[in-house]
């Protein structure tokens, strides 16, 4: 369903809506907030926008001293929120703007997105759908307490207060053995059940399949729907949003982190990504061995070519470095094969056939769940079209297991690696951002470096608790 304005308000009058949540996000990808009543909601809002945002509070956003905002809601994304109680709470994703007739704000990360849709019809192409498949972790509330860093704990891998045996009570898995097990030992099937029916009734977000990931404590993964792009990065928003409420009710808490658990694996949002024109899918070519079309490759080529950069926006953690190394089926190297997990692009080749053309894509697996989709989205468009315009063709796929090469045999197949760190992935965007310049405003840039070097920089000046381990008895 695709509400129009009208609808919206016929909606709040039939269904006795009381608040209306006007939810936006951050440049860093927190979603937020701010509630209005909805009798005093008015079309004219609706169409001009609400005067409610100090955009000085917001990350990325403003400056203390030009800060007035005004959120202007989108209908199409309408939807009421169940978990809300007895005073019916429906939900507006909403555009930023600055006040006085300032235009859109640069660094508000739905514009970004709306931007890259435009700009990818600048180059000849209808259309992008897109489909991130999120991983996460969900912990009973007392285990996140034990999860807390600075406690400077090791646990032994049988230990009862170790985290990756809170799960389950009972049913106790070894490290990266959670992969689709069955019930009871899977205890979040009904959770992720939950999860499924919430997205899918209240937000229109379809979801095809869910299971338990890899990794040992309660690690999930719930894959939405392919859409166009901005809708796809709402949805990604509030995919996240749901699992977290839903949680709440189960009495545990979801985190995106990246990496929570050493030894075990961490989770990815692998980005899956086709352009379309003339309703055809420019990434298939039956012609070609692989059905993969030479627009593809100049695609994965530039998403290839720049992804030392791209790191810092699909990975923009300190933690999501900790996720990007080898042994877990997270990508460290780059290069681009039909099936290899070991490749940061992955292109799915379970079917063969014409009749399949619909659903070959680029699996990019490098994002991960701390990002903000808005931005990967964008920025991996961004680096796709650069590889398009400029045809940088990837070379031929590698199909041995990476992880199990050396160096040597790396350097010889041209095969580099991922930034190692936070830092090394932020150099790289100082220097390599100009692909993003259709995109992203160049303050916008900075900002995100601005940001992310904070981050890294806090995280450099503390000791962390495996320090003591190594060097307490030194
Ligand atoms: N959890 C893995 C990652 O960090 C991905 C596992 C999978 O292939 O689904 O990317
Ligand atoms: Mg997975
Ligand atoms: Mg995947």
């Amino acid at each position: 369903v695709s509400y129009s304005a009208e609808d919206v308000f016929s909606k709040i009058k039939h269904d006795q809506i009381k608040f209306i949540d006007l939810q936006f996000t951050g440049l860093r990808g927190r979603f937020h907030h701010t509630t209005i009543s909805a009798n005093l909601f008015t079309p004219q809002q609706m169409q001009d926008g609400l005067p409610k945002l100090d955009g000085s509070s917001i990350v990325g956003f403003a400056s203390i001293e030009d800060s007035d905002m005004v959120l202007k809601p989108d209908p199409t994304t309408f939807a009421i929120i169940p978990w809300m109680g007895n005073a019916k709470t429906a939900r507006l994703i909403c555009d930023v703007y600055w006040g006085k007739d300032k235009g859109r704000l640069e660094s508000d990360p739905r514009g970004i997105a709306q931007k890259a849709e435009k700009y990818l019809k600048t180059q000849g192409f209808d259309n992008s759908y897109w489909g991130p498949e999120v991983e996460f972790f969900v912990f009973d509330k007392i285990t996140w307490d034990v999860l807390t860093p600075y406690k400077g704990q090791s646990y032994s891998i049988e230990s009862k207060e170790a985290p990756w045996n809170q799960e389950g009570k009972g049913y106790p898995m070894a490290l990266k053995k959670g992969y689709y097990p069955s019930t009871p030992a899977d205890t979040l099937t009904e959770f992720r059940n939950d999860c499924v029916e919430c997205l899918n009734e209240y937000f229109g977000i379809l979801c095809d399949n869910h299971h338990h990931e890899v990794a040992t404590a309660g690690q999930c993964e719930i894959d939405i729907r392919y859409d166009n792009l901005t809708n796809a990065a709402d949805g990604a928003q509030t995919y996240k949003y749901v699992i977290r409420n839903i949680a709440k009710k189960y009495d545990k808490v979801a985190t995106m982190m990246p990496k929570p658990i050493s030894m075990d694996a961490g989770s990815g949002m692998h980005t899956n990504v086709s352009l379309w024109k003339n309703d055809k899918n420019m990434f298939y070519d039956k012609d070609d061995k692989e059905e993969v079309s030479q627009i593809a490759r100049y695609y994965c080529g530039g998403i290839m070519n720049h992804a030392r950069a791209l790191s810092a926006i699909v990975a923009p953690t300190t933690n999501s470095y900790h996720r990007l190394v080898p042994g877990y089926e997270a990508p460290v190297y780059i290069a681009w094969s039909p099936s290899n997990r070991s490749a940061i692009i992955r292109i799915p080749s379970h079917f063969k056939g014409e009749k399949y053309s619909k659903i070959k894509r680029i699996e990019f697996r490098a994002p991960d769940p701390s990002s903000n989709p808005y931005l990967v989205f964008a920025a991996v468009q961004a680096a796709g079209l650069d590889g398009i315009k400029k045809k940088m063709d990837p070379g031929d796929p590698v199909y041995e297991d990476i992880y199990k090469m050396t160096k040597a045999q790396r350097v010889a197949k041209g095969i580099k690696d991922l930034p190692a760190t936070l830092g090394e992935a932020l150099d790289e965007l100082e220097n390599d951002r100009k692909f993003l310049a259709p995109i992203f405003s160049n303050e916008t840039i900075d900002r995100i470096i601005e940001i992310e070097r904070a981050d890294d920089h806090e995280i450099s000046i503390r000791p962390h608790p495996h320090e003591f381990y190594l060097y307490f008895d030194i």
